[in-house]
């Protein structure tokens, strides 16, 4: 996500339960007992989710086993700490709202820092390049305030069920003169596009209207700012809940193929590197994305059909990251900050090295929608040369001077080509509410975790901190 306008996503999803256990979530768990005695439970896919999981079932006692395919533990979080030397970046997952408490709370226990991105002093402002013009925050007074006050007015009058049969599109139509070609369209298509990694014809209008609305409250309290992300990248996070799983219950290079479950037992078949190997369980909890569940075969599971139907049927984002090093922060001599936003192949911008006393800054570009899945590139390696000279001659209309300190190795990480996660973070299309699954209660033996399965938070690191640890709370309860 970029930090932009769009700050907090309280969607309509929210299934019967949900709000209990949002309850339940923010209360501090205690750590239950394993139940039965050498009660083992599988956790499938190591990413924030998985990891924030059997964290919670480690502590508790139980014989956690966790599977990932990758040989890297973090999934669509993603360090580098080669493209700057002494600094980081993130590929994948970034920036922490001051709301998002579970993942607060996680840092905190694993004894990992936080950098607070409001204490730090970034010389320049921000800049959008649109409609082929640098605005310095024209919109940002008028008519972003004034869409902000018809979505808080809409969502009164038109209510969420209603919203959500309409397309973000269509809501914009209406709130925009000048839809979608005048360059306040296409600032909000760039914003749309950032923040949900979808076009505006592929997003739920209540999810817009809804965070829209919600603007105006977080600007009056601060609340929901992307505010903070992990000091020294998130994979100070996710080295820090293995030592605490213990390394030896964590398999790296392990893709799940199959789940089946029988007389009160789940079975795994697992490939790895010396072969095929079968696993047997108590219950399992199932923590990939979306559409790549569709890869594992689920006939025999125990989990309806159209749950896992509806599971395939979520839209998710394709933002793309271009990060792109620098020897110095050029940019600030012509007065930028490096954050913006734009409706060209630079997308939204900002340093990824704020705040680091690293040799050398790097910028990020985010794009999502049709830009994010036809970005040019590996899913996870170097830019092209043409990309890369597409860019620095945009951010130098942005910033002249900009390119002059730039370094090679450029990297692209395109989330949507990368086959464990096929798309950034889950979306709702026009429509949702009918046909996202809840996930948030197991199926037999099975539990749902991920980004994808909270009610409240889906999208965001926070989602899948509590997903995980949700699903936690649920297998101590029943085994
Ligand atoms: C470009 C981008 C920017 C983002 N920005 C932000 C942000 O600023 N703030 C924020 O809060 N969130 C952000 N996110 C979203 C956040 O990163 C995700 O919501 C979160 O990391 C998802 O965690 P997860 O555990 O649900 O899924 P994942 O991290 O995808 O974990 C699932 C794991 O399952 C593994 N796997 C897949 N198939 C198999 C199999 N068959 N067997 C075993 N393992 C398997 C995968 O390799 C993966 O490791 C961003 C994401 C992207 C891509």
């Amino acid at each position: 996500m970029s930090p932009g306008p769009s700050l907090t996503r309280r969607q309509a999803i929210a299934a019967a339960g949900g709000a209990l256990l949002a309850a339940t979530a923010t209360s501090v768990p205690g750590i239950a007992m394993a139940g039965r005695k050498g009660a083992r439970v599988h956790v499938v896919g190591a990413g924030l989710a998985g990891l924030a999981c059997a964290e919670r079932l480690a502590a508790a006692g139980v014989d956690v086993r966790v599977w990932e395919a990758r040989d890297r533990l973090g999934g669509r979080t993603l360090t580098d700490l080669q493209l700057v030397p002494d600094g980081w970046v993130e590929c994948g997952g970034e920036f922490i709202d001051s709301e998002h408490s579970a993942m607060r709370r996680l840092c905190a226990a694993m004894r990992v820092g936080l950098q607070d991105l409001e204490a730090l002093d970034i010389p320049g402002q921000s800049r959008d390049l649109v409609a082929g013009r640098v605005r310095r925050g024209e919109w940002a007074s008028g008519p972003d305030a004034r869409l902000a006050a018809r979505a808080a007015r809409d969502l009164r009058a038109i209510g969420e069920t209603r919203l959500d049969r309409l397309s973000a599109a269509t809501w914009l139509g209406r709130a925009i003169s000048g839809w979608p070609t005048s360059a306040f369209a296409r600032y909000r298509a760039a914003l749309v596009r950032g923040e949900y990694g979808v076009d505006p014809a592929a997003l739920s209008a209540a999810w817009l209207v809804t965070d829209l609305a919600e603007d105006v409250r977080a600007a009056e309290t601060g609340e929901g700012t992307e505010r903070y992300r992990v000091d020294g990248g998130t994979i100070r996070l996710v080295s820090a809940l293995e030592r605490a799983i213990g390394s030896g219950r964590v398999t790296r290079g392990a893709q799940v193929a199959t789940i089946t479950s029988a007389d009160g037992e789940v079975r795994l078949a697992i490939s790895a590197a010396g072969g095929r190997r079968i696993e047997a369980g108590d219950r399992v909890v199932i923590t990939l994305p979306p559409r790549v569940l569709a890869n594992v075969d689920m006939r025999r599971s125990g989990v309806p059909r159209d749950v896992l139907r509806g599971i395939a049927s979520i839209a998710m984002g394709t933002n793309a990251k271009l990060i792109m090093p620098f020897a110095q922060a050029s940019w600030e001599h012509a007065g930028w900050s490096g954050d913006g936003t734009s409706d060209t192949a630079i997308g939204s911008t900002w340093q990824a090295t704020m705040g680091q006393r690293a040799d050398g800054v790097a910028l990020t570009m985010l794009v999502g929608g049709a830009q994010g899945a036809r970005i040019a590139g590996p899913d996870h390696g170097p830019a092209t040369a043409a990309s890369v000279t597409e860019r620095l001659s945009l951010v130098d209309r942005v910033a002249p001077g900009t390119s002059n300190a730039a370094r090679t190795g450029a990297v692209v990480h395109a989330w949507a080509r990368d086959p464990l996660a096929r798309g950034s973070y889950s979306a709702a299309r026009p429509g949702h509410d009918d046909s996202w699954p809840d996930l948030a209660r197991p199926y037999g033996l099975v539990h749902f975790a991920g980004e994808h399965a909270d009610p409240d938070y889906s999208g965001y690191m926070e989602g899948a901190v509590r997903s995980g640890q949700r699903a936690a709370r649920q297998v101590l309860a029943r085994l």
